[in-house]
């Protein structure tokens, strides 16, 4: 799979993408991330991205050019996007489903804004989606960005080794993952539930469910409207309600 961010600062970019599950991709070839530099889509001498908001007020706003040509340069370069994410607070809450739905193309760009934001052209006739990755505000869509691609990358076949570990994560169920421990058995005197140690399958199996879902109620009920629950979970669910 394809990816390409488009930056005005893309050593920042670039750093993270050295590291860990997803830096190993990368050097694998399993996944191809290019980095590109806004301002090298500039055509003025200063390579200035951004200019003052029409209408007045504070701050400065991304100009539409620089990624207009940029997403031509990566179209000619790289082929033709399947999607052009413009990441934006105001967009659309990234969630699981989208990490899981932009996974399954081929090619996505994902756009960094700075300053007030980005000219409204970008996103209406350039970008094929806006995304934010929660309620705040950050000073730039670099981490935004980041934040995605590792979420997305993740879910491509052959980036994570061990594809069982992807399959029990927070929400790829529809519930929250379970508690997890390691050695020692006992830290500071607090010791590992005893069922992790007894080395009964089933057991530990239908704890972890239950704790999974006991989460799941606790912190995020709301996902349990859309989890896929079979008849075992439901009557863990009771277990759980009455307290047993
Ligand atoms: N004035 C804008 C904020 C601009 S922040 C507003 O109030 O909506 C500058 C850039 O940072 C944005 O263009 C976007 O690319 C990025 N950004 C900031 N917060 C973000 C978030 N929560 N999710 C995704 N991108 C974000």
């Amino acid at each position: 799979m394809k990816f390409d961010i488009v930056s005005i600062f893309p050593a920042m970019v670039k750093a993270p993408l050295a590291e860990g599950v997803v830096g190993r991709a990368i050097g694998r070839g399993v996944i191809d991330v290019g980095v590109h530099d806004l301002r090298d889509f500039t055509i003025d001498l200063h390579r200035v991205v951004d200019d003052m908001p029409f209408g007045g007020g504070p701050g400065m706003v991304m100009k539409p050019e620089p990624f207009f040509a940029a997403v031509e340069h990566i179209r000619c370069e790289r082929g033709t996007p399947d999607a052009i994410v413009l990441t934006s607070p105001d967009g659309a809450r990234f969630a699981h489903q989208d990490a899981e739905r932009l996974s399954g193309l081929g090619h996505v760009v994902l756009l960094c804004g700075r300053y007030e934001g980005v000219d409204e052209r970008v996103r209406r006739h350039l970008a094929t989606e806006s995304l934010s990755i929660g309620d705040y505000v950050l000073s730039g869509g670099e981490l935004p960005a980041l934040v995605m691609l590792d979420a997305i990358a993740r879910l491509v076949s052959g980036v994570v080794g061990d594809e069982e570990s992807l399959a029990r994560d927070s929400f790829v169920g529809g519930l929250l993952d379970y508690p997890q421990y390691t050695r020692p058995a006992v830290f500071q005197g607090h010791e590992v539930p005893a069922v992790l140690l007894s080395g009964h399958h089933a057991a530990i199996a239908r704890w972890r469910r239950r704790e999974a879902l006991a989460r799941t109620l606790a912190r995020r009920p709301d996902l349990l409207d859309v989890a896929v629950l079979d008849e075992n979970d439901r009557a863990l669910l009771r277990e759980i309600e009455r307290g047993d």
